[in-house]
């Protein structure tokens, strides 16, 4: 036998045994019926779950997967084979792992790591790695020689946007060398114990499960698709024992390759399992091996920019500046030009700069035109300002339009970073994402506090407030085109979403207008026009050519969709919606739960149960992902009744939309506040108690037809 082959099978021997052993004594100890499961999930233990079926429930449960985990390691020369004992260490970690949470509470309160990921986590990843926000996903695991080593391979994964999940002592290597961690900073520290390795690989197998609608106990699917459509790979640092090489031979079964930073000579399998000894060509060597190329845009400015910055929070105590409307004016506006009234890459600074004075104004005022350019992108290109300041490593900024605060810490301000900064940030990221619609483009921007209070009130209100109007007169009715968006086909290959002015996307972030800017900007890209032509059925939103045009983008797996029913032919989930809307039996409404909410509903089911009864790109009638924006609509459910099916929402979810929701209640059906009527968790999350709720409250769905 190799030496490989030897290593694989010596772990997976070792893994199976621990396994078995540790199973028999939690079953001694708690006994078989003992429950068993990972917080907040719908997929059991998802490796099994995923593999073989099997929904691991009770430890008793357990004892016939440790049996398939045996069986799976054949000491076989065969590399094949070999790969096999890696999944059987998988599973192995898997229950290792699973064991911890016996007790429940966290295992890992006092790990510095995090443990088991939740769903909605991976579902909030799905757009970010669609659009290639997120480029790929690194696992990093064991002990570096020289810390300053695996820090500095982080720190590069992290200024390229790739997701790294970091196992053993490099997490505290990189802690002490000043790593940001956490998940706005795409470094994840999963755990000490090198089973914890198992919290990514169950990420890639709920993705096949959520996105690529595999089924459970679809083993070839599932290597399938996690070979194909999940971008991630694995570093080693250090010193590899059997179990950790055994690990490395799951990994590669999934499809994910590994670079180890030993020696391992004519060990190597190229492609799957390599030496690299040069720290400096990890990151190079990893990312070619995914073929995963990282866009750089070269920014001339004194920190770092990268979407890892993302989620950075400033404290007061290290903040240098604050622009925050509360103290002093602020706004944000893009405003389309004449070609002749722009001057390029003109900046202009009205007011003192960061050096100047702490609290100050700030007006972002550009100016933007091209052959190609609509009014209605003008927003678009707006709402980009807050993820572009936030990448820049030491701005925080949150809001838009005239409720804006940005804070600049002091390392920043002494790295240099100066108010032509911003400037810059915002031309070479606008001619770099619009080239396509902006030719020519000029910023002001003004902290002057007088000047930018009249830049608010005389030229950015009012065009706040024309855009309103326009927002508010764009129905699906006034438009003579609807868009499809196949962004998310790169993980659910069989969604695709039909965006219309009343019905954004189902991740919210693409509205209508997003669409037709998306369209404009790459015409072969992934939103297409829909022709509003053949209308079957104006109740239920049936058209021919969203039939036809969803046929294609779909290459055949959906045939018939209609834009505003939930139970017939409703629109298919990838799984990254915001929220899910599903039936409420008892009083034939419908619940909507966002994917922050952790707790129970009425339909005895969490966000993360509802949610796993789509998505995939399947149509579930009776339950529909969907975008937060889209609550408030007069097309919500409109073929069942409309918002007037809404009984139960998370308070928090609830709130958001109540603004909206009443006034269109108030539109429809004249009921004024319309949200007292929904109940939320702090009312009941009993079936039986919402229907004497929803009586007392007269609530309107008592006067629609059941729903079956
Ligand atoms: Fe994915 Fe639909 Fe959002 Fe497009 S609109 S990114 S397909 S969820
Ligand atoms: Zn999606």
């Amino acid at each position: 036998m190799s030496v490989l082959t030897d290593l694989i099978y010596g772990g997976s021997n070792a893994v199976a045994g621990l396994t078995e052993g540790a199973v028999n004594d939690a079953i001694a100890k708690y006994g078989a019926d003992h429950p068993i499961a990972f917080p907040d999930t719908a997929y059991y233990f998802p490796t099994i779950y995923a593999a073989t079926g099997v929904k691991v429930k009770t430890l008793g449960d357990l004892s016939a997967c440790v049996g398939v985990l045996k069986s799976l390691i054949t000491n076989q020369e065969d590399l094949g084979q070999a790969l096999n004992a890696g999944l059987a260490t998988a599973v192995g970690a898997e229950i290792i792992e699973g064991l911890k949470y016996a007790e429940g509470g966290n295992p890992y309160e006092n790990d510095s790591g995090i443990g088991f990921v939740p769903d909605p986590i991976i579902r909030s990843l799905g757009v970010p790695l669609v659009t290639g926000d997120i480029p790929g996903v690194a696992v990093v695991l064991g002990k570096a020689e020289n810390a300053e080593d695996v820090a500095k391979v982080v720190k590069d994964y992290q200024s390229k946007g790739i997701m790294t999940f970091m196992v053993g002592d490099v997490i505290e290597q990189c802690a002490e060398a000043g790593v940001k961690m956490g998940l706005e900073f795409r470094v994840i520290p999963l755990g000490h114990d090198v089973t914890s390795v198992i919290h990514v690989v169950t990420v890639a197998v709920r993705a096949a499960l959520i996105f690529g609608n595999v089924q459970p106990g679809d083993l070839a699917g599932l290597l399938d698709y996690t070979k194909n459509r999940v971008p991630a790979f694995v570093n080693t640092f250090g010193a590899i024992d059997a179990v950790v090489v055994s690990a490395g031979a799951g990994a590669i079964a999934l499809g994910f390759p590994v670079v180890v930073d030993i020696d391992l000579g004519e060990n190597q399998v190229p492609g799957a399992l390599e030496s690299v000894c040069d720290h400096n060509e990890t990151v190079k060597k990893s990312l070619e091996l995914r073929n995963i190329k990282i866009k750089v845009t070269e920014l001339p400015i004194p920190v770092a920019f990268a979407a890892a910055f993302e989620g950075e929070i400033i404290r007061k105590a290290d903040m240098h500046n604050e622009m925050w409307s509360s103290k002093n004016p602020t706004a944000e506006l893009v405003v389309m030009r004449d070609l002749a009234e722009v001057e390029d890459h003109k900046i202009t600074i009205i007011g003192p700069d960061l050096d100047a004075e702490k609290d100050l104004a700030l007006a972002t005022y550009v100016e933007v035109a091209g052959k190609k350019m609509q009014v209605d992108f003008e927003a678009v290109i707006e709402r980009k300002f807050h993820a572009w300041f936030n990448y820049m490593e030491g701005v925080m900024h949150t809001g838009q339009r005239n409720q804006v605060r940005v804070r600049v810490s002091n390392a920043a301000f002494e790295a240099g970073l100066r108010l032509k900064d911003f400037a810059e940030v915002l031309y070479v990221m606008i001619m770099d994402e619009f080239d396509a619609v902006v030719d020519k483009c000029q910023i002001t921007l003004i902290t002057d506090a007088a000047e930018a209070e009249k830049f608010r009130d005389e030229i950015a209100m009012p065009r706040y407030a024309q855009r309103d109007d326009r927002l508010a007169s764009m129905t699906d009715e006034a438009v003579d085109r609807y868009y499809t968006c196949i962004l998310c086909q790169s993980f659910a290959p069989a969604h695709c979403c039909v965006v219309t002015p009343e019905r954004l996307g189902l991740c919210g972030a693409v509205s209508w207008l997003d669409a037709k800017a998306t369209n404009e900007l790459d015409p072969n890209g992934p939103c297409q026009p829909i022709l509003k032509k053949g209308l079957i059925d104006e109740r239920t939103g049936r058209y021919e050519e969203v039939n036809r045009m969803i046929n294609e983008a779909t290459h055949g797996a959906v045939e018939n969709v209609t834009l505003y029913s939930i139970l017939e032919d409703p629109m298919t989930s990838c799984g990254c919606f915001e929220c899910i809307c599903g039936i409420e039996a008892v009083s034939s409404g419908v619940i909507v739960v966002n994917r922050e909410y952790k707790g129970m509903t009425p339909a005895g089911m969490t966000f993360g149960e509802l949610a796993s009864c789509t998505g995939g790109g399947v149509q579930t009638p009776g339950f529909m992902g969907h975008g937060r924006h889209f609550i408030a609509s007069k097309k919500f459910l409109y073929a069942e009744g409309g918002i007037a099916r809404i009984v139960w929402m998370p308070k928090e979810l609830k709130d958001d939309v109540a603004e909206r929701l009443n006034k269109t209640a108030k539109e429809l059906y004249g009921i004024e506040n319309f949200t007292d009527m929904i109940a939320d968790e702090t009312v009941t999350c009993d079936a039986e108690e919402l229907m004497t709720w929803l009586t007392e409250k007269g609530h309107p769905v008592l006067n629609l037809d059941p729903l079956m």
